[in-house]
């Protein structure tokens, strides 16, 4: 965690600032997930000393789990639930949903908006009970699809969610959800920080199983392809869809940024760095040192068909944005990736 290191002394000055001590109680609600298990760390790292850990998935599936933290396995859709995980919580970081990448998404409409009464129980518990920071994961789901049928997307800037035409159930959870922070700040001053992810990817994240997102699919598929000597690699759609895919630390990294800083409407925390499906898997191919033969599966689910963040506010404002390159994340992942098949 490279970066987050040089922020850290501007990061706990801040804190200091806002009346927060490294003795207040964080909830991390999605902790067993991907961006969760890295945000948990992170906190730790920078001294947090009274994390509360909570997800649905039993212990043995978390992909980070830490003795430090006070860890419980429970299903945040429950309001009860919700007021054991928020007892004595003064920051809260909303990450639990149920989600995945577009081959999830597109089949699990419903699952995915039911994930809206995790973020309505906690918000609501969270204003009862003042809490001093309260932040919620959005995404890049939320912005109007008619924006996003060329490859060359410029950027999608935040005012681009309006007129709502979000993905159809996963997108509309979010912009939802977002608009509920956006309201409890309004009508009952509850800080809230809401950030829109672009694509995350790196180490200790789903790969396999059908919940996985594009990066971390491309390096599963091009590892295997390797290990078994059969060089063939199958690519959902053309190829020619556009994204741009943000490295975990730099995630982390605008959410620490954004819970120090004093934004509360959604800002973007992605990558510019737009890219191909296609130019991804060369990317890979390259760090694995293989070319493979491709398979195009041109009724795969797809998702949009062009998608890039706009930084222009993010700069504005924090005088920074995502910048690790896609290779060197990619190499990070991939390796891991790798060993993971390797080892099983
Ligand atoms: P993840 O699936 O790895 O983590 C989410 C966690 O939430 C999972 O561990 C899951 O078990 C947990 N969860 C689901 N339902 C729950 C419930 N009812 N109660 C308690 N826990 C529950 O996904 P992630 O990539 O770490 O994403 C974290 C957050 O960021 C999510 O809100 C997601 O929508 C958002 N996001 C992620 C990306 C990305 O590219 N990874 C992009 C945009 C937004």
């Amino acid at each position: 965690m490279r970066v987050l290191r040089q922020i850290i002394d501007i990061y706990q000055k801040y804190y200091y600032n806002l009346g927060v001590v490294k003795s207040d109680r964080i909830l991390v609600a999605g902790a067993g997930g991907f961006i969760g298990g890295w945000l948990v760390r992170d906190l730790l790292n920078k001294g947090f000393t009274n994390i509360v850990a909570v997800d649905i998935k039993e212990f043995s599936n978390w992909y980070q789990i830490f003795d430090q933290t006070t860890n419980h396995v429970l299903d945040l859709r429950s309001s009860e639930n919700c007021l054991k995980a928020m007892e004595g919580v003064k920051i809260v970081y909303n990450l639990a949903a149920d989600m995945g990448g577009m081959g999830f998404i597109e089949k699990n409409k419903a699952l995915c908006m039911l994930s809206v009464l995790i973020n309505t129980n906690l918000i609501d518990i969270a204003k009862n009970q003042n809490v001093n920071r309260y932040f919620y994961a959005s995404s890049a789901c939320v912005y109007n699809q008619k924006m996003q049928l060329d490859p060359r997307n410029l950027g999608l800037k935040e005012s681009d969610a309006y007129p709502a035409d979000p993905e159809d159930g996963y997108g509309w959870e979010k912009l939802f959800s977002e608009r509920m922070c956006n309201h409890y700040y309004q009508d009952f001053g509850l800080e809230v920080r809401v950030g829109r992810f672009h694509n995350v990817y790196g180490p200790r994240g789903t790969f396999d199983g059908g919940r996985e997102k594009a990066p971390a699919a491309i390096c599963r598929k091009v590892a295997k392809a390797f290990l078994s000597g059969n060089h063939e690699i199958e690519i959902w759609g053309d190829g020619e869809q556009t994204r741009s895919f943000t490295y975990i630390e730099d995630t982390i990294h605008g959410v620490s940024l954004m819970m120090a800083g004093r934004y509360e409407l959604p800002l973007n925390i992605g990558s510019s760095e737009e890219v191909s499906i296609n130019q991804l898997v060369d990317i890979v191919e390259d760090i694995a040192g293989i070319k493979l033969a491709r398979k195009y599966l041109l009724d795969a689910p797809k998702g949009v068909r062009g998608r890039n963040s706009d930084n222009t506010l993010i700069k504005q404002i924090f005088d920074w944005e995502p910048s690790i390159k896609l290779k060197e994340g990619l190499t990070e992942t991939y390796n891991w990736i790798f060993q993971e098949l390797s080892s099983n």
